[in-house]
């Protein structure tokens, strides 16, 4: 069997642990393994490259992605898919192996409804992705963002002085939640739940009050108040606190993958591969609890993985206000 391989959509730390694992998985059954470089833009533009043992090699600890990861417009119609059906064809590939968000995802299930064999993987440092607890890239991401509010922490208590951070996350703000659970933040902003901005500014106020040293505030991007809206809204309000903005941006998608990351992106990468060995086509391997399972494509495209309420207000209880 000869299969190909490929990362789509946003980076995530751990995509080369996906590619190395698809490929030595693969090749462990006497199979012929290709890369494809750029996701479904470098299959339409026949970027195609052998991976053998020794390709992947030295990549596991390497963030980002050596195969490159793009955006394709042109594989969003059903003319650039057929057009992406014929590479694959012409090339001899049976099966395909895709590494990504939920789009990514998306597009791979396009791809198995005109006949080609595919097997997906959550990749995306949002965590995001419906049908696994975690996605690879997000334990490595959170850490980075983590690290960050660690290190603000320090300079917002040395100053007395409130930190609005922003961290990435249009759409779900699990990567703001757990990174201000972790990080002892004071409030968070997430997408998914309404933010209470009476409440942020009485507990600011009453903190200022009472003299406590900092008062961090970690928004995701997609927050529906922005955290630039509450920094200016805290330094025009009397009687809090001076506040400085950082948002965190692409910091937190660069890196060396944690452990984490490599074990998950080992694991998944194979489990791939024995689900196309066993003809099993149109799944995701996901982690649900210890567990590698597969998970169809169907039931994952279009939803999203939800924001769990209970740590929501887990991480408002443990921040101690007023
Ligand atoms: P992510 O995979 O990180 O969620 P995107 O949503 O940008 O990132 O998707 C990456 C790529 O996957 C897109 O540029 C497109 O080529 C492909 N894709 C996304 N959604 C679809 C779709 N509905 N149909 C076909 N291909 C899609």
């Amino acid at each position: 069997m000869k299969v190909a391989v490929l990362t789509s959509g946003g980076d995530a730390p751990g995509m080369n642990g996906v590619v190395r694992s698809v490929a030595r998985a693969a090749l462990s059954r006497g199979w012929e393994v290709v890369g494809i470089e750029r996701g479904y833009q470098g299959l339409l533009e026949g970027r195609l490259r052998p991976l053998e043992n020794r390709s992947v090699g030295g990549i596991i600890h390497h963030g980002g992605t050596v195969l490159g990861t793009a955006r394709s417009p042109e594989f969003m119609t059903p003319e650039g898919r057929q057009r992406g059906v014929e590479a694959l064809a012409a090339a001899g590939i049976e099966g395909v192996v895709v590494a990504g968000g939920e789009g990514s995802l998306t597009g791979a299930l396009r791809l198995e409804e005109l006949g080609v064999a595919v097997a997906g993987i959550p990749a995306t440092i949002d965590n995001d992705v419906w049908g696994t607890d975690i996605a690879v890239g997000v334990d490595t991401a959170l850490n980075t963002a983590l690290g960050a509010i660690d290190r603000i922490k320090d300079t917002a208590s040395s100053h007395q002085r409130a930190h609005v951070v922003e961290v990435m996350g249009r759409r779900c703000g699990y990567l703001a939640l757990m990174s201000a659970l972790a990080g002892g933040a004071e409030a968070v902003l997430v997408p998914e739940f309404e933010p209470d901005p009476q409440g942020i500014m009485a507990a600011l106020r009453e903190s200022a009050a009472a003299d406590k040293p900092h008062f961090i505030v970690v928004a995701a991007e997609g927050a529906r108040i922005s955290a630039r809206e509450l920094h200016e809204y805290i330094n025009d309000a009397p009687g809090t606190f001076e506040s400085r903005l950082t948002v965190l941006g692409h910091v937190q998608r660069g890196g060396a993958p944690l452990a984490y990351d490599r074990i998950l992106s080992s694991r998944l990468g194979a489990a791939a591969i024995s689900a196309l060995a066993d003809g099993e086509s149109g799944v995701m391997a996901g982690l649900n609890g210890r567990k590698v399972n597969r998970v169809p494509l169907k039931e994952i495209v279009g939803k999203m993985r939800p924001l769990d309420p209970e740590i929501y207000a887990l991480a408002e209880t443990l921040a101690g206000l007023p």
